[in-house]
């Protein structure tokens, strides 16, 4: 079955008609364009579909607004732009419509919106007939020319990631297991079912232009390296004892032999995974504690290699996906 990697790289090969003041389409985060004379406007959507990214008996509905703006505000950061419009259209059965999931959906969407001064500019409201299905579309800022792109990577670049990984995926096997009175799981299932996007980060680095190339982790780190080294024509070697596995995962005798498998193809993290040139390496190191450095860019365009002790395994990506997956199960 094909994956929809190949649909998106169909849709972008037969889509040729380019109005000039589009940028970037099909292919990065967000889409970039030319807005004025100082800045370029970049835009993304995210669909969040009941019982495939949220199931209502884990998630309270404040949980499912967050999430919904989180996915995109991610987005966002991760070309290293200010987040400023937002829209949001939700269709909802009609037993969810008579219940308060609607009004403390908006709760949750609103309450992370303020913190990032995001204004709701319009949305959508249909009935639907089964499921909840929600389209989450934001928009922001850059200067002129300073999106970071997917494809900026170059070889001898050094390969971050913010945060710790794996989290979000451990989350989730919690729930499905019913395991979530343990009190080590609560910042585990927080991170799948409330993210925070890393956008002060995206911010610094692109106000700073400390990035050559960036994309936000949310199919997995296998995956989305390989989408930033697929657009940069590049390949990458990182470091299995250098990736931030989540802490928590330890407390868990289930997680401990498969942590790193857990990071490395966990979806969800909502972590930035960017590269930059080593000049740069101290700057980044003082400016963002948070960001780690896994590895290294290569020559070697599409050989995604993972050093653990001292032997070179190839990485396949592993990461979510909807069609065509090796696992088709998000939640
Ligand atoms: P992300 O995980 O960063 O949200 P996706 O993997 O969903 O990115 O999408 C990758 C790129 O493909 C983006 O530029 C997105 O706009 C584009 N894309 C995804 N789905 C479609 C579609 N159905 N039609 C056109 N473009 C799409
Ligand atoms: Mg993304």
């Amino acid at each position: 079955m094909k994956t929809e990697f190949e649909l998106i790289n169909a849709i972008c090969t037969k889509s040729k008609t380019r109005n000039p003041k589009l940028k970037i389409g099909i292919g990065d985060d967000c889409a970039v364009i030319c807005q004025n004379s100082q800045t370029d406007l970049v835009v993304t959507t995210d669909l969040l579909i009941e019982d495939i990214d949220f199931k209502l008996d884990w998630s309270k509905p404040e949980f499912v607004g967050h999430k919904a703006l989180a996915a995109s505000l991610s987005d966002i950061a991760a070309m290293g732009a200010k987040p400023v419009w937002a829209l949001i259209s939700i269709g909802v059965p009609e037993k969810i419509w008579a219940s308060d999931f609607v009004e403390r959906f908006y709760d949750g969407w609103l309450r992370l919106a303020r913190k990032f001064a995001v204004e709701l500019a319009g949305g959508d409201i249909s009935r639907a007939p089964d499921k909840i299905v929600i389209d989450s579309i934001a928009a922001g800022e850059t200067r002129k020319n300073r999106a970071i792109l997917r494809s900026g990577a170059q070889a001898g670049d050094f390969v971050f990631v913010t945060g710790n990984l794996g989290g979000a995926a451990a989350g989730l096997r919690l729930l499905e297991s019913g395991k979530t009175k343990n009190p080590a799981s609560s910042s585990l299932i927080q991170k799948q079912l409330c993210p925070d996007p890393q956008t002060k980060i995206g911010l610094i680095l692109g106000e700073k232009r400390l990035a050559t190339a960036m994309i936000d982790l949310s199919d997995g780190l296998s995956s989305d390296l390989r989408h930033l080294c697929e657009a940069s024509k590049t390949g990458a070697k990182i470091y299995a004892e250098k990736i931030p596995i989540h802490p928590k995962l330890k407390s868990f005798k289930e997680f401990r032999a498969d942590a790193l498998r857990l990071a490395l193809d966990g979806g969800e993290d909502f972590e930035l995974l960017f590269t930059a040139n080593p000049k740069n390496a101290k700057k980044i190191e003082k400016l963002l504690p948070a960001a780690s450095r896994i590895g290294e860019i290569t020559a070697n365009a599409g050989r995604i290699e993972l050093c653990q002790d001292s032997k070179n395994i190839l990485i396949e990506p592993r990461g979510f996906r909807h069609f065509g997956a090796i696992e088709n199960a998000k939640l």
